[in-house]
């Protein structure tokens, strides 16, 4: 990543903190009413992209960060929900796919018949995004002691499941490890745009479980990805 400009994407503030901290020569911007931080981090060049949350939002962030920065890699971070029982608060997901939550049908009903979400369906016909396999790698090659360091599929929709019923169907139909809200949203504006891209994820809650949100666990990821900066 020498001489390379890396974009640097997080939902919240919680998750951009340690970076903030650590950045040097910032430069601070606004676009589109999107923030953005440009510095030097861990001896390279980066733009810290605050996305908001959602897929809306990541969608018109990481378009104009393309756009006004040209950035070679994209890298997207942050918290996440874990979706099967063997996923803790503090383990981290490598992203290799990201499935679409929100494209759901529903089967006819006339009124008065109720409604079952259970019954809804996904689209078939929305594809799932990979991430840039050699970014994978990358991130993959880091020894991580907090948690686990798993590759898998993440999911992503304007929603926060926490029904158990719900999350094991959603697992069940797209073989997902975890859930965001952001991550299909950059895979897929980062596919059209052409440029390299991964999300890593933390689990900060896991519904099954009942671990519920931890903060912390976005200043965990941090620590993790500068590290992994750091040293390549
Ligand atoms: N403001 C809340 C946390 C926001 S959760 C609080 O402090 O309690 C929504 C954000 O965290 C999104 O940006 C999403 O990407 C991520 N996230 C973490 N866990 C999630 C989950 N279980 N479902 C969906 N998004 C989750």
């Amino acid at each position: 990543m020498e001489n390379e400009l890396l974009l640097l994407q997080g939902a919240m503030g919680i998750e951009l903190d340690v970076y903030i901290e650590s950045l040097t020569e910032v430069e601070e911007l606004e676009f589109n009413g999107f923030l953005f931080w440009k510095g030097r981090l861990a001896g390279k060049s980066v733009v810290i992209s605050k996305t908001e949350m959602g897929v809306l939002n990541a969608t018109i962030a990481t378009m104009t960060a393309i756009e006004q920065f040209r950035p070679d890699y994209v890298i997207n971070q942050g918290t996440a929900g874990g979706h099967v029982e063997d996923i803790h608060t503090n383990d981290i997901v490598i992203a290799q796919k990201a499935e679409y939550l929100n494209s759901l049908i529903m089967p006819e009903k006339k009124e008065g018949e109720g409604s079952d979400s259970l019954l809804w369906f996904f689209d078939k016909k929305i594809p799932a995004m990979e991430a840039d396999e050699s970014l994978i790698q990358y991130f993959q090659k880091e020894e991580y002691k907090q948690g686990n360091l798993l590759t898998g599929t993440i999911g992503t929709g304007d929603i926060f499941s926490r029904e158990a019923d719900r999350i094991h169907w959603i697992h069940q139909e797209k073989d997902n490890l975890c859930e965001d809200m952001e991550t299909y949203a950059v895979y897929q504006v980062c596919q059209r745009l052409q440029v390299p891209c991964v999300s890593i994820r933390v689990i900060s809650n896991n519904e099954l479980l009942g671990e519920s949100f931890d903060r912390n666990s976005a200043r965990v990821l941090q620590k993790h990805i500068l590290k992994c900066i750091q040293d390549r």
